[in-house]
């Protein structure tokens, strides 16, 4: 037992991450004592290494196979400058079933968890998502519209700093942006060219890198890997901002390195009472208790919690009655699109040491629209990330003096990721492995998931129609990329505890309260109904601020 045992907190919140650093922030600044409970190691600004050149680095950031040693895993995303932020997955192990692979990146282990290394990209959902079943009939409706989350998707977005463009569609409504990055020759040229001949709309990627100072961090400097970290606060990590504002607040008790296993309950009052943790350090089992507990600890992660805190009164894992707990996993459809070169296009001089702009171009959903024809082929959408500019010719042919000169031949090259929707299916589901424990004895996750018949015809549709646009530039040597890598690629796992207003089918009702127990939340993506094609990380934290606010209302009416 630790100190912390003695302490009764008002609210315990489990993860530090883009959920759980607006959890912390928006309890801690409305009053109440919180605990934030994380996994993690402290994070600092003295572990960025944006700035530094790879031949300073021990292995010049070249040698993936030493990661790859303790990350099998966690290497497909990690580098040699942030690999240490990331889980060891010979320690912290998970399970899939036979012949569906999935694979868990993005598991982080410091202060701000995936923000750190996050993409940035930030979409709103439109009412086209939460209301997709009315739509189009499959699933289910979330139990919230776009104007329930509106204000919160605003307020958000005024925090964090978003670049971004207006462009009044539908399907992606717009927001409070920070002045846009801009757009390369070959971008604006497609953003035209796309309009023209296909009435799509092509936009700047909407990302969390600020071009204004607000709240004492700098506009962006354009240096580029903000996977690394960031000295002067310009992108979103939840570590400097949110995190830092609630411990500012001298009310919240960050306790790192604390690897939750269980939810702790009172039985007689069905309450949640605490959290049983594991010190990361010393393998102990500490406890620490709370009026409220809140998981935000990233969808798999939560849910596992609350399968492993199954007790006799509920024996499938808490909270779920429904039995709903742990199915429906979703993880966005990508690395499908298409590549291409615009040999006529020679605006841009290449450069090494050019800007590096972190963000890139967006093509907003443009099948199954609200009021467009509907395919015949897949239910959803799918929306594109890429980028299009010159670069060094380093596939030039030839030796010594021929290389060189054709090296800086410049080769303006234009790409596009699809991202489509994942639907909801009870087959695809995580349930606790109880015959493999991680190194804390914890049980880990054993996950179910293979995409369906929708995500592969959305896909086939995806590298058809980004060929089709590269061509409608003049793109040459187009190439379509046409597999998936699979699931858990996108890091966009959502939808594990999702929300609804019938309690016999969901497991969270809108504002992310367990139907069963009132005083247990689960604020983040696993509280999804359905998944969108949208990036879900702005989204997660809307519904976080939103659900906060409702149980500080609660609190304050003694119904929690
Ligand atoms: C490389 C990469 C690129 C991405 N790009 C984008 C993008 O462009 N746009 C987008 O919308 N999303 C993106 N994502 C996803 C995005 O980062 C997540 O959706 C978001 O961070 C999820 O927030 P969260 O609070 O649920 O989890 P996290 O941000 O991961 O935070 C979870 C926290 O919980 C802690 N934790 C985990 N387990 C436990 C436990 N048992 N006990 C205590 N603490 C625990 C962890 O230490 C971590 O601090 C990306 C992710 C990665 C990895
Ligand atoms: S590109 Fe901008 S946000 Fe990213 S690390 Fe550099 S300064 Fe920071």
């Amino acid at each position: 037992m630790g100190d912390q045992a003695t302490i009764l907190f008002d609210a315990l919140v489990v993860g530090s991450g883009a959920s759980g650093g607006w959890a912390a922030k928006r309890l801690s600044e409305a009053g109440l004592k919180v605990a934030l409970v994380d996994a993690g190691r402290p994070q600092s600004d003295k572990n960025f290494t944006e700035h530094q050149p790879a031949f300073e680095l021990k292995y010049r950031n070249r040698a993936s196979e030493v990661i790859r040693r303790t990350r099998p895993i966690q290497g497909n995303v990690a580098s040699e400058y942030n690999y240490e932020w990331f889980c060891n997955d010979l320690e912290e192990p998970y399970t899939t079933a036979a012949n569906m692979p999935f694979t868990w990146m993005g598991r982080l282990r410091v202060t701000g968890g995936r923000t750190n290394v996050w993409g940035r990209q930030s979409y709103r959902f439109s009412d086209l998502d939460f209301k997709a079943a009315s739509h189009d009939g499959y699933g289910e409706d979330w139990p919230l519209s776009y104007k329930d989350l509106a204000t919160y998707y605003d307020m958000v977005e005024e925090y964090v700093g978003i670049t971004g463009m207006p462009e009044g569609v539908y399907e992606l409504p717009d927001g409070k942006f920070h002045p846009p990055m801009g757009l390369t020759c070959a971008e604006m040229l497609f953003r035209n060219r796309v309009k023209g001949k296909f009435g799509r709309t092509v936009t700047l990627g909407r990302s969390a890198n600020i071009t204004k100072p607000i709240n004492g961090r700098a506009p962006c400097h354009y240096c580029g890997p903000c996977d690394r970290g960031c000295v002067t606060h310009s992108y979103f990590n939840s570590a400097f901002t949110t995190v830092a504002d609630a411990l500012r607040t001298g009310r919240c008790t960050h306790i790192p390195n604390a690897m939750v296993y269980q939810v702790l309950m009172d039985t007689d009052r069905n309450r949640a009472k605490g959290v049983r943790y594991i010190d990361r350090v010393t393998h102990e089992p500490r406890e620490v208790q709370g009026r409220v507990v809140v998981l935000c600890a990233q969808a798999l992660e939560s849910v596992r919690i609350l399968f492993n805190s199954a007790n006799r009164q509920y024996p499938n894992g808490l909270g779920n009655s429904s039995g709903v707990l742990g199915h429906y996993l979703m993880d966005h459809i990508m690395g499908v699109g298409a590549s291409g070169e615009l040999p006529n296009l020679h605006s841009e001089r290449p450069s090494l040491n050019r800007p590096h702009r972190p963000d890139g171009i967006y093509v907003i959903r443009f099948r199954n629209t609200h009021d467009g024809p509907r395919s015949k082929e897949f239910l959803r959408g799918y929306g594109f990330q890429g980028s299009g500019g010159a670069g060094l010719n380093w596939g030039a042919a030839g030796f010594g003096n021929t290389y060189k000169e054709a090296l800086l031949e410049p080769i303006t090259t234009f790409s596009l990721v699809g991202f489509g929707e994942c639907i909801g299916r009870w087959d695809n589901y995580v349930e606790a492995d109880r015959d493999v424990v991680d190194t804390f004895g914890i049980p880990v996750l054993r996950i179910h998931m293979a995409y369906g018949e929708n995500e592969y015809a959305l896909a086939k549709d995806m590298a058809e129609s980004a060929a089709e646009m590269i061509e409608a530039i003049g793109g040459k040597r187009v190439r379509m990329h046409t597999q998936s890598p699979g699931p858990g690629w996108a890091i966009h796992e959502v939808g594990i505890a999702r929300m609804g207003n019938d309690p016999k089918k969901s497991v969270l009702n809108q504002f992310q309260q367990t139907h069963d127990i009132k005083n247990l939340f689960v604020m983040d993506g696993a509280a999804f109904t359905s998944s969108a094609c949208q990036n879900p990380t702005l989204t997660i934290m809307a519904l976080c601020v939103r659900s906060c606010d409702y149980l500080l209302d609660q609190m304050r009416r003694g119904d929690v």
